[in-house]
């Protein structure tokens, strides 16, 4: 079986004007322009795509969205479809980060329906799971996790057009991480229920001190990044502990 590389990729959220996020995507493809051994993503706010994906041109690095409708166009204001991200030059698009099953109630049926939508443009779904910290307190986290895989991940998945992401919603921009036996553990659970060869990133409170230590588990296949996204150094340091 094909080697999982590795991949760093960065949430920048809703960061970030136009100055400062051209000023990080020419830090990070400047540094990627170096020796690395993983794959890198950028994912910035949508206002940002455009100039972003030209700020990148040439570096290697990827461009993705931070969310898409399920449909291809229509009556939905203020959304963006999967089609339109592939236009502007994404490869891939997140869907189901907590921030979004929690703020925008979004459930598995509606993360599904994305990811089937990122598929239909030609996207890479990067699905996101993870139990809060009253599930983890409660024995429940593996049972969470594998019911939103189960709910979220469309029928026909494979390796190719498909990376999980496990972050755990009480690890994200706390500055709370699991133990390494933790996240090994539901990374394990969560390799059982999917397509051989699925990367499985890890998200919550990555940084450049805790990376190699958590990058460095057999089953972490990269990372998902918000806040040390934002800084060039941050992020190409959490990059070379791959
Ligand atoms: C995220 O939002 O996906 C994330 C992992 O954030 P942070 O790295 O800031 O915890």
């Amino acid at each position: 079986m094909a080697e999982r590389k590795r991949l760093v990729a960065g949430n920048w959220k809703m960061n970030g004007g136009r100055a400062d996020g051209l000023a990080l995507a020419r830090g990070v493809a400047e540094r990627a322009r170096g020796p690395h051994r993983c794959d890198l993503l950028v994912c910035p706010p949508f206002t940002l795509l455009g100039a972003v994906g030209e700020a990148l041109a040439g570096s290697g690095v990827g461009l993705g969205g931070q969310d898409c409708h399920p449909a291809a166009s229509g009556a939905f204001t203020g959304c963006i479809s999967a089609e339109m991200l592939r236009d502007t030059g994404c490869s891939h698009v997140i869907v189901g980060h907590s921030e979004r099953r929690h703020t925008c109630s979004e459930t598995d049926a509606d993360v599904r329906a994305k990811a089937e939508a990122a598929w239909r443009a030609g996207l890479i779904a990067i699905i996101c799971v993870g139990e809060t910290h009253a599930e983890r307190e409660a024995g429940l986290a593996c049972e969470v996790v594998s019911a939103q895989i189960a709910g979220s991940i469309p029928d026909g998945a494979d390796a190719e057009r498909l990376i999980v992401a496990y972050e755990p919603v009480w690890a994200i921009g706390t500055g709370l991480t699991p133990t390494t036996a933790d996240i090994a553990e539901i990374h394990a659970a969560i390799r059982a229920l999917i397509p051989a060869g699925t990367r499985i990133l890890y998200g919550g409170s990555v940084n450049p001190k805790n990376a190699a230590e958590i990058l460095g588990l057999e089953e972490v296949d990269g990372a998902l990044v918000g806040g040390a996204s934002l800084k060039a150094d941050d992020f190409w340091a959490i990059a070379q502990a791959c």
